[in-house]
Formats: C-alpha cells, sequence, structure tokens
C-alpha cells in the first residue's frame, strides 16, 4: 500500500518526468469523522518532476463524499474534482530520496470536502424550515455558524505517517 504514493526523486534528477495514475483505497485517509465517508477510491493523475531545487507534482484528484445535508441530515453525495493542482517540495526537505504524496493528498482532499451539503442542491425540507429563520431570503441557512468539521486538525494527519517509509 504504501508503494504507490512514493517518489523515487534520484530518478528524476536529469529531467525525466514520472506519471501518476494511481486509484488509491479510501482507508489511508483513516477519517474519524462520523459524519464524513469517502465511499470510492481516491483517483490521481498527474506527473512529478524536478524543477531546479524542488520537486513539483502536479496532479488531478477526483472521488466522491458523502457528509450529511445541512438541512434535514440525510446522506448527501458530493463529487471532489481537483484539476491542475500543484504541489512544491524543496529537495533538501526529501533527505531520504523518497517522497510520500499520502499526507499531502489527505490534506489537500480534506481542505476541498466542502464543510456543508445540501440534497439535490435544494433540500425538500427547506420549506419546511423557512419560518424558523426570521430572514425571507434564509440568509441563516446559507450561513450556518455550525461547523461538523471544525475539530479536524491538520496537524494530527501529519503525525500519522511519520513512521520511517521502509518500515511498510
Ligand atoms: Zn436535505
Amino acid at each position: 500500500m504504501e508503494e504507490e504514493f512514493k517518489i523515487f526523486v534520484d530518478r528524476l534528477k536529469h529531467g525525466e518526468v514520472e506519471e501518476i495514475d494511481e486509484s488509491y483505497d479510501p482507508s489511508f485517509l483513516s477519517i474519524q469523522e462520523k459524519e464524513l465517508v469517502f465511499p470510492e477510491p481516491i483517483n490521481v493523475q498527474g506527473e512529478a518532476y524536478i524543477a531546479e531545487e524542488d520537486l513539483v507534482l502536479r496532479l488531478d484528484i477526483d472521488t466522491k463524499a458523502i457528509l450529511p445535508c445541512r438541512i434535514c441530515n440525510n446522506p448527501v453525495n458530493v463529487d471532489i474534482v481537483l484539476e491542475g493542482h500543484y504541489h512544491i517540495v524543496p529537495l533538501s526537505e526529501i533527505k531520504s530520496g523518497v517522497y510520500s504524496v499520502k499526507d499531502h493528498i489527505r490534506e489537500t482532499l480534506l481542505l476541498e470536502t466542502p464543510q456543508f451539503a445540501e440534497c439535490d442542491d435544494m433540500c425538500p425540507e427547506r420549506e419546511k424550515l423557512k419560518h424558523f429563520f426570521s430572514n425571507s431570503k434564509n440568509e441563516d441557512i446559507n450561513h450556518p455558524t455550525y461547523q461538523p468539521f471544525q475539530n479536524l486538525k491538520l496537524g494530527e494527519i501529519n503525525q500519522i505517517d511519520e513512521k520511517p517509509l521502509e518500515e511498510k
């Protein structure tokens, strides 16, 4: 499993371009949130190369997430699609000569996942709730203060994979 995340920097030292075309099992995300599920593989395509003193990754990432509708709480499928996403890592930070894209893909996906979803773009329950909101344009619905994933800290994510890559 770990192998498919590795980029061997030494193989790119002479202008080579590594094609990336992977479909990662979503279990590597280790999502603990009950209300956030990634039910499908994480598809990642793109390329890796070295530009001067940096490793450059250009990635297209796509998958789906399921999160609760902010109005009725039913599960909603959300497409997560990133195209032409760049990630640049100074070679001086890749001391082992092997870079794992795993943490970066995880962080990027979590940042890209919306905090709110709504069924069919307009939840049928919305009408019923309307009278709870004083503003006729439903401003309160569109700018809720409740943030379901606010406790998901990116700092903790990084700790998950700090074991040396060679261990697995
Ligand atoms: Zn709904």
